[in-house]
């Protein structure tokens, strides 16, 4: 179970019209897949992001010459040595070698972690609303049509970007259009302070299909959050860049969220990310995995929260959703899982039981030259 061989994957994709949050605009998507091999053959896959140049030289120059001969069972010695230099490669690395101890078992990765719940785990569709058009809200209502169309019935849109009147008029808008058919989440990107936010309480009586409010504040502001929710009238959401323990417990202790965002790739690795849904369901509280960076930490996502005890005994109540990509990107499409009506259902299969697209891998894989994220 050496580790022989690790080869890695830079893919850059440009886009052809920019899209983005209240954070600005993409230009680019891109993605750093490896695959790591053991002397047995067995291989696994991981993937995180960041700039391109920094993973490719930090891999080749550090991290591949330290994993060659290491043994594929040390999941945590070694990850937790990766986390030390650049936590988002750690991450890669505990994916990989993740699938290639479910292979080694014959297993698929969900029983590795204790067994699936269920088979079937719903999905949201995720847009990013702002584009450089004077058309803007024309766009994305066009954009939350599509992902209606293809059977989505919870949908993310971005709001904090514009002033309040815009996106106040952009959100009508999207009711008035399709109110009735989905419900609805409102990412802020931590764009406003207290005051901003309770604006948008008021309008939300009116509003019967808020699913939450995403990071409305900025997010170390623990004591605004939990003032926000004694007073908010639907769910608030966040935590995407949280990393792992330590940063939930002051909002669990503080009950300052109702849901928790954790996100795969953000986690030093698979077993911390599962360390914190952990701590979400001891706490009481509701998960929702973000995973818009990438492809393969939705996977993950998708199979941890398909391991996971529900978090309602409702009859009917489903599992908390995994966001879903739904905007210009083809490395949404280089695993094999598919949504279906909103929901994803799971392969079998040792391992992760999903092919990757390896003609799609090729297409897009980055030449080296500079880019301008
Ligand atoms: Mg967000």
């Amino acid at each position: 179970m050496n580790i022989v061989i690790i080869e890695t994957y830079p893919l850059l994709y440009k886009l052809n019209q920019p899209y983005g949050d209240a954070n600005g605009y993409k230009k680019y998507r891109s993605l750093y897949l490896i695959r790591v091999i053991t002397a047995s053959g067995i291989e696994g896959w991981g993937e995180c992001a960041d700039d391109l140049h920094m993973l490719e030289a930090g891999f080749h120059s550090r991290i591949i010459p330290y994993l060659i001969g290491k043994s594929a069972w040390q999941r945590n010695e070694i990850t937790e040595t990766v986390a030390k230099w650049h936590q988002r490669a750690a991450a890669a690395v505990s994916m990989a070698l993740t699938e290639i101890a479910a292979k080694a078992a014959g297993i698929h990765l969900c029983d590795l972690w204790g067994g699936r719940r269920r088979d079937v785990v719903p999905v949201y569709a995720s847009l990013q609303s702002y584009t450089a058009s004077d058309r803007w809200r024309e766009l994305s209502l066009k954009h939350v049509e599509d992902a209606l169309r293809q059977g989505f019935s919870l949908i993310k849109v971005k709001i904090g970007g514009r002033t309040f009147c815009e996106d106040k008029q952009h959100i009508v808008d999207i009711q008035a259009a399709f109110g009735s058919r989905m419900r609805l989440i409102l990412d802020c990107n931590q764009s406003y302070d207290a005051a901003q936010t309770r604006k948008w309480c008021s309008l939300f009586p009116y509003w019967e299909n808020i699913e939450w409010l995403e990071e409305p504040i900025a997010f170390h502001l623990t004591e605004e959050y939990r003032l926000l929710r004694q007073i908010m009238n639907v769910p608030i959401a966040g935590g995407e860049n949280v990393t792992g323990a330590s940063g939930w417990l002051p909002l669990l202790r503080n009950r300052a969220l109702e849901i928790l965002q954790p996100d795969p790739m953000h986690h030093p690795s698979l077993d911390a990310y599962r360390e914190s849904l952990s701590l979400a369901r001891q706490y009481g509280f509701r998960v929702s995995p973000h995973c818009y960076d990438g492809a393969l930490s939705r996977v993950y996502a998708i199979f941890a929260q398909a391991c996971l005890a529900p978090w309602s005994k409702m009859d009917g109540a489903m599992i908390e959703p995994v966001e879903w990509d739904v905007m210009d990107n083809p490395f949404t499409r280089l695993f094999a899982l598919e949504p279906l009506q909103g929901k994803v259902s799971l392969p079998d299969g040792a391992g992760l039981g999903i092919e990757l697209d390896m003609e799609r891998i090729q297409a897009y894989r980055w030449d080296g030259s500079r880019y301008e994220a």
